[in-house]
């Protein structure tokens, strides 16, 4: 590593404004990279669930931009209790604590539309580029082309794939097919509080024969919801009311005051997602061209790692590119640290995913 004044590249085009676009954005422009994000919405808008930020996404994303996660957290809430339950009611345990004590003064979860929001407002409006689908790219020695659907070009030093699970950077880049599906199916919203499912601080673990669900508040008198169920076969309802009728049918013997609150959802705020894998990668970077975040390790919600992971490879790859002389070394570098980290989590998720299907399995037979 060296101490230099100048990162290898001037100017980046992140393909993708989500959350590791946007945060890989903040951290290049720190380096003082002319870094621009192209994203392929329309506008950004107030959509998503909850999502669980960990002390190792926390430190990175404070390490991007000191009193960045200051502001997450006012906006954020922390669980202070945890309680599993079965799907007709009956309290299996209780902590009086989070789920993990040490972790205590760092995590707390926050809807994902702030925690846009805010990453977004970190950035001079002006590099943000929304409704720029990146159709292709070609690269030679010296530069990258990317290929908007619009009809627009641009020509950098580097290309960052953070376009997510279905990426067309890596379909380009690497080839190798869309994700797998991972056998269960997970539905997820945010509804107003209701006092008669879980109290203003606690968490919620409900287990029923092959579903779970897990509920905590999210401040501002909300909670998040988000229900899982095995399945053999991914699909996805064709609209919002099939959607919510689907839950309902597929959650029909859970107690009351869950189906009433499912009831009671809005059909279209609803996020029904096929629970897919990224198979790891043995490179993830080809010349002037690499990837993060989902677009490259896609990972099951269940380990609480997509975001948080997303956020180490944005600063890793900010930092490699301002410590090493040369962007080929860099970017050498980042992947080979990038591999090995994001690999133990795909470890712990086959475990996982293994254990499911037995069950599954064990059931069928
Ligand atoms: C709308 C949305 C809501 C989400 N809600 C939650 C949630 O509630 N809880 C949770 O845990 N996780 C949620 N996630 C997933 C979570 O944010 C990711 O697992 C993780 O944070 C990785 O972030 P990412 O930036 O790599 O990918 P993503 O967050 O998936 O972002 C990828 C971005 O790339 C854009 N994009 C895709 N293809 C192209 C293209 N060809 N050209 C230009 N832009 C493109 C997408 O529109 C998206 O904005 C959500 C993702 C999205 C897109």
């Amino acid at each position: 590593m060296r101490e230099m004044s100048k990162p290898v590249v001037e100017n980046v085009a992140i393909i993708g404004g989500g959350i590791g676009g946007l945060a890989t954005a903040i951290a290049l422009r720190k380096q003082g990279i002319d870094a621009h994000v192209y994203e392929k919405a329309r506008e950004f808008r107030p959509v998503g669930a909850g999502v669980s930020l960990k002390p190792n996404g926390l430190r990175c994303l404070d390490a991007i931009k000191p009193g960045l996660v200051d502001k997450l957290r006012r906006l954020g809430f922390q669980v202070q209790r945890t309680t599993l339950k079965t799907s007709t009611g009956e309290t299996v345990w209780t902590t009086k604590t989070p789920m993990m004590p040490k972790d205590q003064d760092l995590t707390f979860a926050i809807w994902w539309w702030h925690l846009q929001h805010i990453l977004a407002s970190e950035l001079p409006s002006e590099v943000i580029h929304l409704n720029h689908r990146c159709v292709s790219f070609e690269q030679n020695e010296n530069t990258v082309t990317a290929k908007f659907e619009n009809g627009k070009t641009v020509e950098v030093d580097l290309l960052i794939g953070a376009d997510g699970i279905n990426s067309r950077v890596r379909e380009i880049l690497i080839g190798d097919g869309q994700p797998t599906y991972a056998g269960s199916m997970c539905w997820r919203a945010i509804v107003d509080y209701r006092d008669e499912l879980l109290l203003p601080d606690e968490g919620l673990i409900i287990r029923g024969e092959q579903t779970a669900m897990i509920l905590y508040p999210l401040g501002q008198g909300k909670i998040n919801w988000s229900a899982g169920k095995l399945f053999p076969e991914s699909f996805v309802s064709p609209s919002a009311a099939e959607t919510k009728y689907r839950v309902l049918k597929e959650f029909c013997n859970w107690m009351k005051p869950i189906l009433e609150m499912m009831a009671a959802t809005d059909a279209d705020s609803i996020l029904e997602t096929p629970i897919c894998e990224r198979l790891p990668l043995k490179q993830w970077s080809y010349g002037r061209v690499t990837l993060l975040g989902d677009a490259v390790h896609g990972m099951s919600p269940g380990g609480g790692q997509g975001a948080n992971t997303t956020f180490e490879d944005a600063y890793e790859l900010a930092a490699y590119l301002y410590n090493f002389p040369d962007l080929q070394t860099a970017l050498t570098n980042y992947d080979k640290r990038r591999i090995q980290r994001t690999g133990l989590f795909h470890l712990k998720w086959c475990i996982r995913i293994a254990s499911q299907k037995l069950l599954l399995l064990r059931q069928a037979i």
